[in-house]
């Protein structure tokens, strides 16, 4: 096991794309095998250091940036163990550390596709699945979630859980008994709190009858380090096109998407306002001049079937008065790993934004029901028309999950796009969303997660992490206050 004290080295492991600053640590541990890191967690537990679990530092909250011990790095638990075909599906064994874009290229060389592609392609497979990722194409086929087929987590105890989808699920009294490698189980009780229907990545999930490999999803790096993650894999289809549409107007654009979310049967349905696309303009002088908002697209086709879906498109996109000249058309791979970079440059430029001005990151992750979408875009646009802060809206609007990122420029509007944020989380809880939809709540939205689930749902939550880390060492400060484990 590698072991890092060189400042320098430990600075790198201080930050993710939240900016949150302040962190720091003894040391980082770069272990190799899964005894090392029993053994580093043991003698933690025993010493009662915090351990901090760092995936890529993609994260945008937060999670991966220690207050304090030392940090363990999967980076060198990047094999992929096995990609299997099996009929229509495939199966994929690989170990936390691998990046995502190194197992989309692996699945795709075997004929096969991942569809909760996360878009952010640095990324750790491990940490997607600690985050409870998602990305633009689970509007059709879900979060990374639904692929998970087995995980293999080590507590802080030193103990292995290895746990299949579908064999361990709570009882009626609301309680699970999660098997451990050496024999024995621990008992848990699933937290009483009831999730909002939308995609959500907020807190521990908690379901009546749960399977117990749920908890250790979009855990936050609070309860276990995952080490090997078994996902389940679809076939690679025939064909994809993907499509920008351009709109003169922001009405055509969302009567667009709302149509096409009930008539057709996208694979993903993103959404680019106003602000979004002069954001980046100066690097993307292509984009058409006279527009206003954008709509990307993937559509999943077959020989048979591709004409007509072209044809289904290309109507509904002339009634709601998109000027097909203009219009973006890819079907090759290479046209279509372009349309993903330009999609991926609003975040990126969002982040570098952020970077500059050295400020801590103030973008929502909010989903709320489909109905209620319209009501929640309304209210951002008003509640931002007037604020003086510059904001761009994108994302996923086929999950009815947009992120507003707001860029204050002073630490008076840094305050105000606080306030703002905080108006936001009251409207989607009424509305029965979530406060986070992927990203998690990590350490930057503790007080979001205490008015989505009360102060008795985070005593669950408490209560969860304790059963599961008696030594109270994992990802401090994650999901809650490490304050509320003494
Ligand atoms: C430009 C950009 C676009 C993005 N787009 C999306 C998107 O579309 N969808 C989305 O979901 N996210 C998106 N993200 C966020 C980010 O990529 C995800 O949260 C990702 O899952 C983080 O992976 P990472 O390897 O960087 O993890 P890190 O940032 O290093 O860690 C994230 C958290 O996971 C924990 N963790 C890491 N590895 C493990 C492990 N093996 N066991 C237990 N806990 C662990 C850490 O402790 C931490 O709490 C985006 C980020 C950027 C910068």
């Amino acid at each position: 096991m590698l072991i890092k004290k060189d400042k320098d080295i430990i600075a790198s492991y201080l930050e993710d794309y939240s900016n949150l600053k302040g962190g720091f640590a003894e040391a980082v541990a770069i272990p190799e095998t899964e005894s090392e890191i029993i053994n580093l967690l043991k003698e933690a537990s025993r010493k009662k250091t915090p351990v901090t679990i760092s995936g890529a530092g993609t994260g945008v909250t937060g999670g991966r940036i220690p207050f304090g011990g030392i940090v363990l790095s999967l980076e060198k638990f990047n094999k992929i163990i096995s990609i299997e075909k099996h009929g229509a599906r495939g199966r994929a064994v690989i170990q936390a550390g691998v990046p995502l874009e190194d197992f989309l290229n692996e699945a795709e060389k075997n004929g096969l596709f991942y569809p909760p592609d996360s878009t952010e392609k640095s990324a750790f497979i491990g940490a997607n699945v600690a985050t409870g990722a998602s990305g633009a194409r689970t509007f059709k086929f879900g979060a990374v979630r639904d692929y998970v087929r087995r995980l293999r987590i080590i507590l802080s105890s030193g103990n292995i859980v290895d746990i299949k989808r579908g064999k361990i699920f709570a009882d009626k009294k609301g309680i699970l008994e999660i098997p451990l490698t050496s024999g024995g189980t621990i008992k848990v009780n699933i937290p009483a709190y009831k999730m909002p229907d939308t995609k959500n990545a907020a807190g521990y999930y908690s379901k009546p009858g749960m399977d117990a490999i749920d908890f250790f999803i979009g855990q936050d790096g609070t309860l276990g380090v995952i080490t090997e993650v078994e996902l389940n894999l679809l076939n690679k289809p025939d064909g994809i096109f993907d499509c920008y549409a351009f709109f003169a107007n922001d009405e055509d654009c969302l009567q667009f998407i709302y149509e096409a979310k009930k008539a057709m049967d996208a694979m993903s349905l993103e959404y680019f306002d106003e602000n979004s696309l002069s954001l980046i303009r100066s690097k993307h002088p292509e984009i058409p001049k006279d527009i206003k908002t954008a709509c990307f697209f993937e559509q999943i086709t077959t020989e048979d079937n591709e004409d007509k879906l072209i044809a289904d498109w290309t109507s509904l996109m002339e009634k709601h008065k998109v000027n097909l000249d203009k219009t973006w058309f890819g079907q090759t791979k290479k046209e279509r790993d372009r349309f993903h970079d330009f999609r991926h440059d609003v975040p990126d430029t969002v982040n570098e934004i952020i970077k500059k001005t050295n400020r801590i990151k103030v973008g929502t992750d909010i989903a709320v029901p489909d109905e209620k979408l319209d009501e929640m875009l309304s209210f951002y646009k008003a509640s931002l028309a007037n604020s003086g802060i510059d904001y761009l809206i994108f994302g996923h609007i086929g999950n009815s999950h947009l992120h507003v990122n707001m860029l204050p420029k002073d630490e008076t509007k840094q305050n105000k796009a606080g306030d703002i944020y905080m108006q936001f989380v009251k409207k989607a809880i009424i509305l029965g969303g979530t406060v986070t939809a992927e990203h998690g709540i990590g350490k930057i939205k503790h007080d979001y997660l205490k008015l989505m689930y009360g102060e008795g749902g985070i005593a669950e939550m408490v209560n969860l992490k304790k059963a599961l880390d008696p030594a109270c060492i994992l990802g401090l400060d994650n999901i809650f206050p490490k304050e509320l484990l003494a």
